[in-house]
């Protein structure tokens, strides 16, 4: 496994998102937004893996990928990847994809 493919990461259910910001305001590393319905949505190679998001969440909809269900990893819509993967962060996207079984692809 590469050493990039070591974050876990985190699911977000946008159904029940209520579009409050506490996610976005408190995660450290800016991986979290608003997608153009409001809805959170991760910014998938910023993420850290501190989970102070999932903590903040009134609604308790943000998951760590390991912990999330399948049918959130499988809706199209609550992640994104914002900038041209290098091949080691594709790798790790990839090794990701496939240890959590995320079915859904990135917005693009
Ligand atoms: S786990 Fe941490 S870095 Fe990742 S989106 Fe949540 S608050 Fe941001
Ligand atoms: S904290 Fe929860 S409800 Fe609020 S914007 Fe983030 S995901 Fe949506």
């Amino acid at each position: 496994m590469s050493e990039l493919a070591k974050y876990v990461r985190v699911v977000i259910d946008q159904e029940t998102c209520i579009s409050c910001g506490a996610c976005i305001e408190v995660c450290p590393f800016d991986a979290l937004e608003f997608d153009d319905n409001m809805k959170a949505r991760l910014i998938w190679e910023k993420c850290q893996d501190d989970f102070s998001c999932i903590a903040s969440c009134p609604v308790d909809c943000i998951y760590k990928t390991e912990e999330a269900p399948d049918e959130y990893k499988a809706k199209e819509g609550w992640y994104r990847i914002e900038k041209e993967l290098t091949p080691e962060e594709q790798k790790a996207f990839e090794e990701w994809r496939n240890k959590y079984n995320v079915t859904a692809d990135p917005v693009s």
